[in-house]
């Protein structure tokens, strides 16, 4: 876990709820599910997804959405990368680029590896992009008049919003970043009582979402749910058993191969930066026999992120993370390709993956720090 007190922008984003003129639309990463709950003396991995959705509702944001949602669009345009680089001879190993911590720490310590890296934007920023040109489109709204507030679990999404590359809608893209234990806070401050609240959805539009979405936010989920899609699109079928166990569960780094059309795609996963070295240091060398990485600067994945409520305690995280994969398996669609909002955002707006407006929205570049 990273830094444990962040600096707090409560007071801003409750000034933009209460400005008549502002239009405050809010994201939630996948991993808050699983732990806003422990503020409100709920049993940990207590599932509160549709309480969360609800709690957002009555703070006053305008629409609430959900991270989950452009967490398959990350692996539309990610998994999509992967093919691309395997079919036409580019960089291997491709490696996540969702943590902002494992980024900061790689254009630090590995920055001659950075093409590695996958250029997709991590899914808060995707939806930042959108929420300000394909949701102003949709709902023909002045961009200008969109606040748009994340809550994610960790305080690393504060600076990732802040960098300056981060403005491809024409504007800041994601303006304020509320960790899980700030939007406690807010609920707390309105008097709302969290537990006896009813179940909501998030708005469809941006807000629906795939067992893939949600597993996103556990230690390798990212890796398993790019797995299911980019099987569909090397070979067309759909993948028959979508629990990729090997790459499941808490062990510092995890492996597996998965057969995708008589390639054996070799894969692994690693959580925290003392486990980021021992699987990069190969890569340096051009020794590593993986074709993808998943890396998380956060033991356990955004589960155990530092934006989380404050425990040092890996069961917990292990709880925290079987709630996602729970809610994973009791979802109607598992794989990001199947999501109907994610088809209607490229037929309606995008037209394809890695295509031109995908470039200039979804993607970015990394610097050498
Ligand atoms: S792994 Fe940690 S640093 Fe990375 S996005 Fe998740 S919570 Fe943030």
């Amino acid at each position: 876990m990273g830094a444990i007190k962040e600096k707090s922008c409560v007071d801003e984003v409750w000034a933009a709820i209460d400005d008549p003129e502002k239009h405050v639309v809010v994201q939630e990463a996948p991993a808050i599910r699983a732990a806003l709950g422990e503020e409100f003396g709920l049993a940990p991995g207590t599932l509160v997804a549709g309480k969360m959705h609800a709690a957002l509702k009555r703070l006053g944001f305008d629409a609430v959405f959900d991270t989950n949602f452009t967490a398959d669009l990350t692996i539309m345009e990610e998994g999509s990368e992967l093919v691309k680089r395997i079919k036409g001879g580019g960089v291997l190993p491709q490696i996540t680029s969702c943590s902002p911590g494992w980024i900061k720490f790689a254009e630090h310590f590995y920055p001659d590896l950075l093409d590695h890296i996958s250029t997709c934007k991590s899914p808060q920023q995707m939806f930042g992009s959108l929420a300000k040109t394909y949701y102003a489109e949709k709902a023909e709204m002045d961009p200008k008049k969109i606040v748009s507030v994340s809550v994610m679990p960790c305080t690393a999404k504060k600076f990732e919003a802040s960098r300056p590359e981060m403005t491809d809608s024409g504007y800041q893209d994601v303006d304020y970043v509320l960790t899980t234990r700030e939007l406690a806070r807010m609920i707390k401050e309105a008097g709302i009582d969290f537990a006896s609240l009813p179940d909501e959805e998030a708005e469809p539009l941006m807000g629906m979402y795939t067992g893939a979405g949600t597993i996103f936010g556990a230690t390798g989920g990212v890796m398993e749910a790019a797995l299911r899609t980019a099987y569909k699109l090397v070979t067309g079928k759909e993948l028959e058993n979508l629990d990729i166990t090997p790459v499941r569960g808490m062990a510092g780094i995890k492996e597996a191969t998965v057969d995708v059309d008589g390639l054996d795609v070799k894969v692994a996963v690693a959580h925290g930066l003392g486990n980021a070295r021992k699987i990069m240091d190969p890569v340096r060398v051009g020794k590593s026999p993986y074709h993808f990485i998943e890396i998380m600067a956060c033991p356990g994945g955004c589960v155990g992120g530092g934006g989380q409520p404050i425990s040092f305690d890996m069961a917990l995280r292990s709880t925290r993370g079987q709630t996602l994969y729970n809610e994973d398996a009791k979802l109607p669609y598992r794989k990001s390709h199947e999501n109907p909002s994610i088809k209607r955002l490229y037929e309606e707006y995008l037209e394809e993956p890695l295509g031109e407006k995908s470039h200039h929205l979804l993607h970015t570049r990394y610097k050498s720090r």
